[in-house]
């Protein structure tokens, strides 16, 4: 698909549009990477940075690294700085990032008109800036006191109006998006723009209610869900089947109930679980059993799929020609509850389906379950993408795009 063929990238410039010789480019970035203690424990955001750092430095811009990390809660939380990223980054690219404790201009600049050679510079965490979650024009004007063109290829930051995804682009002239985004959007459009049928939804997770938008938008675009995890004991009682203890929704059923009836209305399918892995409590594996049907004795709880459900799924699944999923299909991290989450990961592996998969809990599923490079795509913004499909306008990627007849796109 090209570019401009894409509704959610048009007007908007990519880093390949500017000449970048000599300038400084602000490059926003997405690095809120998982840590333990100074250790990365997945380091999938900063390598997926690369493609646009490394096309800016081949074109001799001059860069300055931006990402937020965490929510720390003032400057001195200093469990959320930048560090081991910068050190990471340094190793990645070989070369020095200079981390700016203080990233007001005047030590920006400083670095930006010495003799930068074989450094990249990075400000510290951006959050340790209120004006950064306030959108404030002050902080945003003193990045636009020393650069010369603005790039952003944080998607897991697009969906929030802060001060270096919104404030600051809404005053930049030269303003752009990097490969990441532009990945990420023509992927999700292959969700939403004519996509290849029969299209599946695989839906799971602890909650209906985190999901109800996307589902709206899913309804009329899918040929059929697939339902799992915690989310499809709402479903089940909705149906009048006993779920005993597994959580329920109680003030979705009725949502739950509408939403059966009008997936059957449009002729679509709806595949539920038909049996379950059952204990007595959350983390208890003493009493696992598997159930012999899709109701479930009043003292046990549903914390996994069961193996004709997986069948079931799995069989579905060979069908498609689009996979969308969002949501494990149990309590996955629990190695006695994770069978059909890796089971639907297999399946998707094996499919030649497009598979995309949400991020958060669901890109970590994939990658626990050892299929993720099966994928076609893992978002690296859960909530970002979710909101993307639910059709709603991410304000990181609408001040991007032009907005006068003047600044029209060439
Ligand atoms: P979400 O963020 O909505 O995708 O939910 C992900 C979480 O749902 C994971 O941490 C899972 O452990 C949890 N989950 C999945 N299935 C169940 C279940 N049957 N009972 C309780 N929690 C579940």
């Amino acid at each position: 698909m090209a570019q401009n063929e894409i509704a959610g990238l048009r007007g908007i410039k990519t880093v390949r549009d500017f000449e970048l010789a000599g300038k400084t480019v602000f490059l926003r970035l997405d690095l809120n990477v998982p840590l333990s203690g100074t250790k990365i424990t997945d380091e999938t955001r900063i390598t997926a940075s690369l493609p646009t750092i490394n096309y800016c430095l081949e074109k001799g811009a001059k860069l300055i690294i931006a990402s937020h990390l965490g929510r720390p809660k003032s400057a001195n939380d200093k469990k959320y700085s930048l560090e081991p990223v910068a050190i990471r980054m340094s190793e990645l690219l070989n070369k020095e990032v200079v981390l700016m404790e203080e990233p007001s201009s005047e030590g920006v600049k400083h670095i930006l008109y010495g003799n930068m050679k074989n450094e990249i510079i990075m400000l510290e965490n951006l959050r340790f800036d209120e004006g950064e979650v306030e959108n404030k024009t002050e902080l945003a004007n003193q990045w636009a006191s020393y650069s010369d063109i603005y790039i952003n290829d944080a998607f897991g930051a697009c969906h929030r109006a802060h001060a270096s995804i919104h404030a600051f682009p809404e005053m930049m002239q030269k303003k752009g998006i990097g490969f990441l985004i532009e990945k990420e959007i023509k992927m999700l459009a292959s969700l939403t723009d004519n996509p290849k049928k029969p299209y599946i939804a695989v839906l799971g997770g602890a909650k209906i209610s985190d999901k109800i938008e996307v589902i709206e938008k899913l309804i009329d675009l899918v040929d059929g869900f697939i339902i799992g995890g915690a989310m499809a004991y709402t479903f089940l009682k909705a149906k009048d089947i006993a779920v005993g203890k597994s959580l329920v929704e109680t003030d979705k059923i009725k949502y739950a109930k509408d939403m059966i009836q009008r997936v059957e209305a449009r002729n679509k399918s709806m595949l539920l679980p038909v049996d379950h892995v059952v204990s007595t409590e959350f983390g208890n594996t003493e009493n696992k059993k598997i159930t012999d049907s899709a109701s479930i004795a009043e003292n046990y709880m549903g914390l996994d799929i069961g193996p004709q459900s997986i069948k079931n799924f799995t069989a579905a699944l060979n069908g498609a020609a689009t996979v969308f999923w969002n949501g494990p299909m149990g309590v996955f991290e629990n190695k006695a509850f994770c069978e059909g989450t890796f089971a639907v990961a297999k399946a998707l592996a094996e499919s030649s389906a497009i598979k995309i998969v949400g991020g958060g809990d669901s890109a970590a599923a994939a990658e626990a379950s050892g299929y993720a490079s099966k994928m076609t795509h893992i978002s690296t913004g859960g909530g970002a993408s979710l909101e993307y499909l639910q059709g709603e306008k991410l304000p990181g990627l609408e001040i991007l795009r032009p907005r006068k007849q003047s600044e029209k796109v060439d």
